[in-house]
């Protein structure tokens, strides 16, 4: 094992690399797969995943959450419990992550792009209520609307839930990124939407190496997504299908190390926060140089330090600085490409997109793993600091 824990040095790359969010360990995730595989459970069945459900749920406020292979199989079976179509609509912000939209993509949907706003970059409720308004005129609403939890960053889910709420239309909560993060009277992110994905991706805030799940209020909605995720297998002793599904199970080895992970969620979003505050304290004084802020209703788990960089004024741009910290080791990586300039989505429809685009050109992500040691800060700062003008 490496003085960072779970991750391997990658061939050709230096030991001491400094990667932007690698997994960290708790420490008790042996003991918690011992107990899992010496009681004989291997598959996604038996008492770790339902545990491991039971402690989403309990972190995140939500009645039921189902415990999948990814984020985005919670996504994917999210748009098929919420009905999506071939030829429907479903509305994302650009400014996000492919695998926001992917799903729906493939199943046949239309995705429509919408612009960001505020200091967190999330999708623009004025923007969204308005082209709604549009969309009723001309008879065609949204199946869906997705909006994102930006780096970890709540969406303003209160007023984007009334939009939708005004015309009928449902809305899923991408909040792969934000386990941990809060909105108005501490509710967590992703409350408020009828339902809402999380991502246990090894990059994440708590991993599992590779797992997602699908919260929900309402037993139902969310019990069709469990019976989607294993096969859509009637209740018969034989196999009955009335319609097919997928193999997106969390294994019971997967949802141990989970259970091992999620206790350390709040301290982990201190850290994370404790390393944005760091970020900022440092470079903050440097002109040109700003940082994604959270606004007061919110509570961030800073996933990851987005920095923004405005060339002219810095004196470097953000592709200067992260090469610049490619060659001192350490990663750093540009904010989304949205989703309106990327080759696969050019005949999209959207609203707007020129804010993203900006977040995109100036954005930089800085290393932000929960595991990262101060001297390792120290020295992403320094190379920041002498990327700016003197
Ligand atoms: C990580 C992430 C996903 C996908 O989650 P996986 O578990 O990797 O499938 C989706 N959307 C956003 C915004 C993410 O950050």
């Amino acid at each position: 094992m490496t003085r960072r824990g779970a991750v391997l040095p990658f061939p050709g790359r230096p030991t001491e690399w400094l990667h932007l969010s690698p997994p960290a360990l708790t420490g008790r995730e042996i003991e918690s797969l011992r107990l899992t595989l010496e009681a004989g459970w291997l598959a996604p069945a038996g008492p770790a995943p339902a545990a491991f459900e039971a402690a989403v749920a309990d972190s995140t406020g939500f009645l039921t959450a189902l415990a999948t292979a990814s984020g985005t199989a919670a996504l994917h079976l999210g748009y098929r419990v919420l009905d999506v179509q071939p030829g429907d609509e479903v509305w994302a912000p650009t400014a996000t992550f492919v695998a926001t939209i992917a799903p729906a993509v493939q199943m046949g949907a239309v995705p429509r792009l919408l612009d960001a706003t505020g200091p967190g970059f999330t999708l623009d409720p004025g923007l969204l209520s308005e082209t709604l308004a549009r969309a009723a005129r001309r008879g065609r609403l949204p199946r869906v609307v997705v909006p994102v939890d930006l780096y970890g960053q709540p969406a303003e889910m209160d007023a984007i839930v009334a939009a939708c709420e005004r015309w009928g239309v449902a809305v899923l909560s991408d909040s792969a990124a934000a386990m941990g993060s809060t909105m108005r009277g501490g509710v967590h992110a992703g409350r408020g939407a009828r339902l809402a994905a999380f991502s246990f991706n090894g990059n994440k805030i708590v991993t599992t190496g590779g797992g997602g799940a699908l919260a929900s209020d309402d037993p139902g909605l969310l019990g069709r997504a469990r019976a989607l995720a294993a096969q859509a297998r009637e209740p018969a002793a034989h196999y009955e299908h009335e319609t097919t599904g997928y193999a997106y199970g969390l294994s019971s080895v997967l949802a141990a190390v989970g259970l091992a992970q999620l206790p350390a969620l709040e301290a982990r979003v201190e850290r994370r926060r404790e390393i944005f505050a760091t970020y900022a304290a440092a470079l903050g004084d440097l002109p040109g140089l700003s940082f994604l802020a959270e606004p007061d209703w919110s509570r961030s788990n800073r996933w990851l330090t987005v920095a923004q960089i405005e060339p002219a004024v810095f004196g470097a741009d953000r592709e200067q600085v992260r090469r610049a910290l490619d060659d001192a080791g350490m990663e750093s990586r540009p904010a989304w490409k949205p989703l309106h300039l990327q080759p696969a989505f050019r005949d999209a429809p959207r609203a707007g997109g020129a804010r993203a685009a900006e977040l995109f050109e100036r954005g930089l992500c800085l290393p932000s793993g929960s595991s990262m040691t101060p001297s390792d800060q120290a020295r992403v700062i320094e190379v920041v600091r002498g990327c700016a003008r003197r």
